[in-house]
């Protein structure tokens, strides 16, 4: 079975972000995925019945994704209201989809507090990072889906040829076995 990759809507083009908009991923080989069946969209936040648009939301307090899953960080919207819960729906529904649809690979848009896979802002809605992974990410990462960020197409193309020539070789063995 084709190995399939889980992407971030809005690197699909769907205006699902926060403010209305998309971030369209422009790369040659998506067309390619597409084609071959591979990709599987969702964004955890609307799968989470989240709004469009909807006020930003961070990781408090420099915490990361894996905080938030073990209750001991919390996702905030600027204006406050404590969004913890619905982030963790979200993080659930893109792992149970990825698990249903053979995902073994995910691509997502690397900053954000559920799709961020190295870095999240700090809770001050100043710009600051922090290292770490957003709330879908850590929970993909911890149910050994490999994950790979907006910036790392070619090293998931690279990825994806390796597994596949693996899974070849172990075919290889079983027939002549
Ligand atoms: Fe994009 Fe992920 Fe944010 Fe949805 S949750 S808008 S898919 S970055």
């Amino acid at each position: 079975m084709t190995a399939k990759i889980l992407v971030s809507a809005c690197l699909m083009g769907h205006a699902v972000r926060y403010d209305g908009a998309a971030k369209p991923l422009s790369h040659p080989v998506i067309e390619r995925w597409r084609a071959e069946g591979r990709l599987v969209t969702l964004c955890p936040e609307m799968s989470a019945g989240m709004p469009v648009p909807r006020p930003p939301a961070e990781i408090d307090g420099g915490r990361t994704g894996a905080d938030v899953l073990s209750g001991t960080g919390r996702v905030v919207e600027k204006t406050g209201s404590d969004v913890s819960g619905a982030f963790r729906t979200g993080a659930e529904n893109a792992l149970s989809l990825a698990l249903a649809t053979n995902c073994r690979f995910a691509l997502l848009i690397d900053g954000s507090p559920s799709c961020g896979s190295s870095f999240v802002y700090d809770g001050s809605f100043n710009g600051e990072r922090v290292a770490g992974e957003g709330v879908t990410a850590v929970l993909l990462r911890q149910n050994g889906i490999e994950v790979f960020s907006d910036r790392e197409v070619e090293v998931l193309v690279e990825r994806l040829a390796g597994y596949s020539a693996a899974r070849l070789m172990r075919r290889a063995k079983v027939a002549v076995a």
